[in-house]
């Protein structure tokens, strides 16, 4: 591969650009983003060569969309329309149904691969992108059998470049299963969050007062809300289910409070240990 193009030059693609350059010797990476300042300080970092534009995609051999979900669903269809009979398109939004419905019946769906790498930071933007970021992370990938073999094995290719461990999923699955993993931790972060705030006006008490506990659970409520509205909005029905769930069970836990039912509220914390070893599997 020689001809990168990477739409949307932030965290996720900036990310993906600095590792392609480490691997593919003869490679150039252009940026296409909306926000000029982005591109510039891209090529400033070294993310990127040169930007480029939508009608430069026809000589490409590659191109990544990370742009916000919202704007995945608007662009790739034009995408798709610009690019060469060889080239693989791929994207790497966090919701998948959406975007595969979207081009279903689109005449170049063979060039297209929807995946979902599972790595990331709280951070945006091309300064938050840094190199080795999906080393040991895992790739979702969903209809695979859609891309033509020739476009799947780049994209392997890449993927295996980059370290990451694939799982195939059907997109629907992967929509429903994100919403608790991702979708409803995000929410989970930004709402302790906004109750620690709200009740500590003075910030410096948070400040002086913040444990490693709170800092790490709330980390993820520094996310960027433009990043994730459009996420919660298209997977509204299984984020709503899971935000249902969770709820009840924080219900549950304040009644065993106010019935001073410790035994329980003991065996509710030891029940839920088991995350211990689930992770640990992860690593
Ligand atoms: P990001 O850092 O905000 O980067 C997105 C970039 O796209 C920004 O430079 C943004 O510019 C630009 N952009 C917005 N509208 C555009 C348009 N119409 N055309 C071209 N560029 C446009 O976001 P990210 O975290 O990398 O996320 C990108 C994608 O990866 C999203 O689909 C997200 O769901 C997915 N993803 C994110 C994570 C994560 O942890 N962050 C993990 C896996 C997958 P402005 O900032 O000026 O809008």
């Amino acid at each position: 591969m020689t001809k990168i193009y990477v739409i949307g030059i932030g965290l996720i693609g900036g990310s993906m650009a600095l590792d392609i350059q480490s691997h593919y010797e003869k490679a150039t990476v252009f940026g296409i983003d909306a926000n000029d300042n982005h591109l510039q300080e891209a090529i400033r970092l070294g993310i990127i060569q040169d930007k480029a534009s939508i009608e430069d995609l026809v000589n490409a051999d590659l191109v990544i969309v990370s742009v916000p979900v919202d704007i995945g669903l608007v662009l790739l269809p034009k995408v798709l329309d610009a690019i060469g009979e060889e080239t693989l398109v791929i994207d790497v939004g966090s919701t998948k149904l959406p975007v595969c419905e979207a081009i279903e019946n689109h005449a170049k769906r063979r060039n297209f691969m929807a995946t979902h790498p599972i790595a990331g930071t709280e951070f945006s933007g091309p300064s938050a992108a840094i190199k080795g970021l999906f080393q040991d992370k895992t790739n979702i990938i969903c209809e695979v059998e859609k891309t033509t073999f020739k476009l799947q094995e780049r994209g392997m290719e890449l993927f295996k470049k980059l370290g990451m461990r694939i799982r195939y999923m059907d997109p629907k699955s992967h929509d429903k299963h994100i919403a608790y993993v991702s979708h409803l931790s995000h929410i989970s972060s930004f709402m302790l969050g906004k109750t620690v705030v709200e009740k500590e006006k003075d910030e410096r008490d948070i400040f002086d007062m913040a444990g490693s506990g709170f800092e790490s659970t709330v980390r993820l409520a520094k996310s960027s809300p433009a990043m994730w509205t459009p996420i919660f909005k298209q997977n509204k029905k299984h984020v709503v289910k899971s935000l249902e769930e969770y709820i009840s069970n924080l219900t549950h836990f304040k009644k065993l409070l106010e019935d001073e039912n410790y035994d329980e509220v003991f065996n509710e914390m030891q029940n839920t240990n088991r995350i211990k070893e689930i992770l640990n599997g992860k690593k």
